[in-house]
Parts: C-alpha cells; sequence; structure tokens
C-alpha cells in the first residue's frame, strides 16, 4: 500500500490504534510521521542515489530493484525509489515490498487511488519506464497526435528522437482515464513562476524559461479531455464561513466555483486537498446538510453551490491544523463525491438504528434527514452516539430538539470519559448496550444499522452485530 495520509491517523499509541484488526497495522517507529516524511524530503538530500538525475528504465532494470534497501516500484508508467520511505510507510514494509521491482499500479489503485503519491515521491522519482524509440510527429503537420484514444504503441509519438541529450523533452502516458504529460527539463528547482500552462478544448500548451531559453510544447489532443473522467477531478473552493460547534469541531462553509454544479449523495464522502509545506495533503471529509443544519444555521446556502463539512481539529493534525489556518476567502480542493452507500438500503425500511462515534456523526446527519422525510415505510430511528465527554456531543441540543419533535426518532448519548455528574449511559460499545439498544420493532421488521467512527469501534461493532444475529445486508459499516 503506497498510501500515506490516512493510515497515519490514529496516532500510534492511541486508544483506536491499541484493539485488534485495525487497518493501521504498523505502529511507525519514532520520527517516522508523515511530516517527518515532508521534512525530510526537503532536507535535499538525495533520496533515488542518482543526484536528481532522470533516467530511463527498462523491464529488466526494474526488475533488479527488489530488495528493501533497494526498491524501485513503477506507478503509472514513472518508477521511485521507494526504500528511503519504507520506514515511513504507515501500512508497513511489507506492503511495500509486494510491489518491490514491478509494476505496482494495480496495487496502489485498490488502495487508495485518490492519494497524491505522485507529490509525496516526488524526491524518489528515478525516472520513467522506458517505451520504444517512435517516429517524430510535429503539431504544426497536418495530421494530430492522438492522446486521447487507446492508439497502439508503435503509433506513440515523441519528441526525443529530434532532441540532443541536454535539451528539454516530453512524453506522455495513458491509461483509459488519465494522460499524463511529463516533460522533463533536466534541471533541479525548477520555479514553478516559470511554467505556464494552458489546456483548452482539443489544445494543450505548456511553456517554460529554462537556461534563458523559451522552450514551448503545443499539443492537440484528438478530442477534448473530460477533465473529471477519473471521478477524482478536484476544484478550488473558497472558504465562506468557519464556526464552533463543539471545543474542536468546526462548521466549515466551502463555496464551488460559479461553473461547478456538485451535491454530495447520501453516504458519500469528497476528499479535502491543502498544501501543507509544499506537499499535497489529501484526507476523506463527509458534508453535512438537512434539518440538523438548518436547526444550527439560519439560513443555510444551496446545497449544489455551497459544501458543509464538520471537521474536528486535532492541534497536532496534518491536515485539520492547516484547515483551521485558512482564513475566509482562501480556497481549498474538494473532489468528486465516492463511497459505496446504495440509497437503495431504506427501501421499504421500517427500524434504522445508527451508531455513531465522534465525528463518525458526520454519515448519519444527512441519512437522518433523510430517513425522516423520504422513507414512508419508517417507523423508528435510533441514534446512539458514542462520545468522550458531554463537551464533545456535536449538535447535541439539536438532536434534542428533533426527537422531541419527531416521535420516531431516539437518541441516545453513551459517555466513555464523564465527568461524575453525567447519569447517562456510559462506556464503549459493548455486547451490553447494543442488546439492549438494538431492539426490532417486529420480529420480521426491515432493519439496516449504519456504524461509523474509529475502526476499532466500528470493527468492534460489527462483530458484535454479528454476534446479535444481524445479517451483512442488515449492516453498513463506513470506513475510508
Ligand atoms: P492526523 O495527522 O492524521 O492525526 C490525527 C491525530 O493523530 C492527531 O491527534 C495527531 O496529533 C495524532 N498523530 C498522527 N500521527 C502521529 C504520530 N506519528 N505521533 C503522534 N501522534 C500522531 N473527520 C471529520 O472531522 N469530519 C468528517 O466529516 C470526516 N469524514 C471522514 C470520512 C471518511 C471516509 C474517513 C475515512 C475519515 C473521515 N474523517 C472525518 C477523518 C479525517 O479524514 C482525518 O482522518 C482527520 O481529520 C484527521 O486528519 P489530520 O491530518 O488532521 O490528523
Ligand atoms: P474520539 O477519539 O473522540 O472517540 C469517540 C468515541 O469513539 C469514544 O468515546 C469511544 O466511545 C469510541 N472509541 C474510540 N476509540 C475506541 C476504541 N479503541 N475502541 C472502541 N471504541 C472507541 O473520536 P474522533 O476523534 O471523533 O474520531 C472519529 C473517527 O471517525 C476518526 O477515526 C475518523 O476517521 C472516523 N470517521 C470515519 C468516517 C467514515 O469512514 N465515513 C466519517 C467520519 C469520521
Amino acid at each position: 500500500m503506497l498510501n500515506v495520509p490516512s493510515q497515519s491517523f490514529p496516532a500510534p499509541r492511541s486508544q483506536q490504534r491499541v484493539a485488534s484488526g485495525g487497518r493501521s497495522k504498523v505502529p511507525l517507529k519514532q520520527g517516522r510521521s508523515l511530516m517527518d516524511w515532508i521534512r525530510l524530503t526537503k532536507s535535499r538530500k538525495d533520496l533515488t542515489g542518482l543526484k536528481g538525475r532522470l533516467i530511463e528504465v527498462t523491464e529488466e532494470e526494474l526488475k533488479k530493484h527488489n530488495k528493501k534497501d533497494d526498491c524501485w516500484i513503477c506507478i503509472r508508467g514513472f518508477v521511485y525509489n521507494v526504500s528511503p520511505y519504507m520506514e515511513y510507510h504507515p501500512g508497513g514494509e511489507d506492503e511495500l515490498m509486494r510491489a518491490a521491482g514491478s509494476d505496482g499500479t494495480e496495487l496502489f489503485d485498490q488502495v487508495h487511488r485518490w492519494v497524491n503519491y505522485e507529490s509525496m515521491l516526488k524526491e524518489c522519482l528515478v525516472g520513467r519506464m522506458a517505451i520504444k524509440p517512435t517516429v517524430l510527429k510535429d503539431y504544426r503537420e497536418e495530421e494530430k497526435k492522438v492522446l486521447n484514444g487507446m492508439l497502439p504503441k508503435s503509433q506513440v509519438t515523441d519528441t526525443l528522437a529530434k532532441e540532443g541529450p541536454s535539451y528539454p523533452s516530453y512524453d506522455w502516458f495513458q491509461t483509459d482515464s488519465l494522460v499524463t504529460i511529463a516533460i522533463y527539463t533536466k534541471q533541479k528547482d525548477i520555479n514553478l513562476d516559470s511554467i505556464i500552462v494552458d489546456h483548452q478544448n482539443d489544445s494543450f500548451r505548456a511553456e517554460t524559461i529554462i537556461k534563458d531559453c523559451l522552450y514551448l510544447i503545443h499539443i492537440g489532443l484528438s478530442h477534448e479531455v473530460q477533465e473529471d473522467f477519473s471521478g477524482l477531478y478536484y476544484r478550488k473552493c473558497q472558504l465562506i464561513s468557519k464556526e464552533d460547534v463543539t471545543h474542536d469541531t468546526r462548521l466549515f462553509c466551502l463555496m464551488l466555483p460559479p461553473s461547478t454544479h456538485l451535491q454530495v449523495p447520501i453516504g458519500q464522502h469528497v476528499y479535502l486537498k491543502l498544501s501543507v509545506t509544499g506537499t499535497e495533503i489529501v484526507k476523506p471529509y463527509t458534508p453535512v446538510s438537512g434539518s440538523l443544519l438548518a436547526e444550527f444555521k439560519e439560513p443555510v446556502l444551496p446545497n449544489n453551490k455551497y459544501i458543509y463539512f464538520l471537521i474536528k481539529i486535532y492541534p497536532t493534525g496534518l491536515f485539520t491544523s492547516e484547515l483551521d489556518r485558512l482564513q475566509i476567502g482562501d480556497f481549498v480542493s474538494v473532489s468528486s463525491p465516492e463511497g459505496n452507500f446504495k440509497i437503495s438500503k431504506f427501501q421499504e425500511l421500517e427500524d434504522l438504528f445508527l451508531l455513531a462515534a465522534g465525528t463518525g456523526f458526520t454519515p448519519m446527519v444527512k441519512i437522518l434527514n433523510y430517513a425522516l422525510t423520504d422513507i414512508p415505510s419508517l417507523r423508528k430511528v435510533k441514534l446512539m452516539f458514542f462520545n468522550k465527554t458531554e463537551d464533545d456531543i456535536i449538535w447535541r441540543s439539536q438532536l434534542e430538539k428533533l426527537a422531541f419533535k419527531d416521535k420516531r426518532l431516539d437518541v441516545e448519548f453513551v459517555l466513555s470519559a464523564p465527568t461524575s455528574e453525567w447519569n447517562g449511559k456510559q462506556g464503549h460499545i459493548s455486547p451490553a448496550l447494543l442488546s439492549e439498544f438494538l431492539k426490532r420493532n417486529l420480529d420480521k421488521s426491515k432493519v439496516l444499522v449504519c456504524i461509523c467512527g474509529p475502526v476499532p469501534f466500528t470493527e468492534q461493532g460489527v462483530r458484535l452485530l454479528h454476534d446479535l444475529n444481524f445479517s451483512k445486508n442488515e449492516i453498513h459499516s463506513f470506513t475510508a
């Protein structure tokens, strides 16, 4: 697994990691956090062993680098020396070694295709996979180069043939959903101000100044490229407002660009992307909307133009501490939605049980709203909301008000670290708590249980639900 961001959470010694079966299997050594990795990549150390040179790698060469201290992996045509990264990889060295000396694209995509590995591993770039020498064609010629569409390898066009070794060159790689154009300038620390890139309709231009010379590539695409084809297209959204919800959780409102229309379906999340000391960091978040939001904030802005997020700020959290520093008017990139929740699960539903812990409450916000307004068959919704203390409960009064107004809704708060004044339920998720809470209305009623929270909470919850004879179809657990 080449993923970095989500795995650094929770902290190595935190309660969330200690439980067995969590996804974060390998505790990172001291000094091997994502932030430490970013620091190392900025230290100007030669991480590839090639002193900044980029080379063409043949398949035979790639295969030779298959040991922990000499490990090259190819992702989408680019080859990285991942040995320096081994100890920083939250999924562990063994996960990385599964792709040693080979093409790890598929393995990478299976785990987290959204992770911005280009940015994470840019100092580990060895070069690209060698392609067969091909015939040059020029944009000025009548025939356009085909960049979007499956072109046989023999027709791949390349400027390399024309140019001497010290000149920039470019080539491109494509998968079904992505065209990557790589320009090799053979120059380190290229200044972003000296690069201009334009993409309009079927034309792509990139201009850069290298050693007092202007280098321009102008490519004609066979047809327009659909930018959001992969489903993870990012658009820059502006921070409109930020309000405290609890001592550490805030409601963020982002405005979509004027030409964007985007609504995140129930149960789905998006990825937010920010640059943290020059490295792009991406984390998933679940937008909220509906009556609970309206109880907290009036007026709610239209949900095809604005997105609201409830986000807990961790003081030393890589992403959230940076997010919290943003000023109103600053920009955050937002991906297209992702997730495997199916609204068909609600058909004919009679009993809905929601088990949420901490910010695991976020997917429940839209679900609750939908259940109470759009499921005619619904008889009962019960939310059991697990938190550490009373101060941690998100939208407590809004939930109580909603339950008071709609008798189909019951809300129960459970605290794992309450003060002595708390006379409600206490402890962690347990058989005793669940068996009492999860009573079906009728023996054969159609039931759905949704569960979301820290990984050990969710895993333990799912095990307990199976023990209580809930079938796979009756459980939806939210995970990354
Ligand atoms: P991280 O840097 O990952 O750290 C989190 C905590 O661990 C911090 O306290 C940090 O200090 C500690 N820590 C990390 N590394 C170390 C280390 N090496 N040593 C010691 N301590 C360490 N969250 C929300 O708030 N709202 C949502 O709507 C939401 N939706 C989500 C949807 C999905 C599908 C998933 C999977 C997660 C969602 N999350 C949500 C969680 C979110 O994605 C992030 O995991 C969370 O915001 C923490 O990110 P971070 O980079 O700030 O913290
Ligand atoms: P937290 O640390 O405040 O804990 C909240 C409650 O979770 C605790 O009171 C406890 O009851 C329970 N809990 C915590 N650790 C546990 C453990 N080891 N075993 C059993 N129960 C445990 O939670 P938080 O800081 O708000 O974290 C929320 C978590 O929810 C994060 O891990 C986040 O990634 C996850 N989340 C996931 C999604 C999703 O997958 N769609 C959405 C939102 C949040």
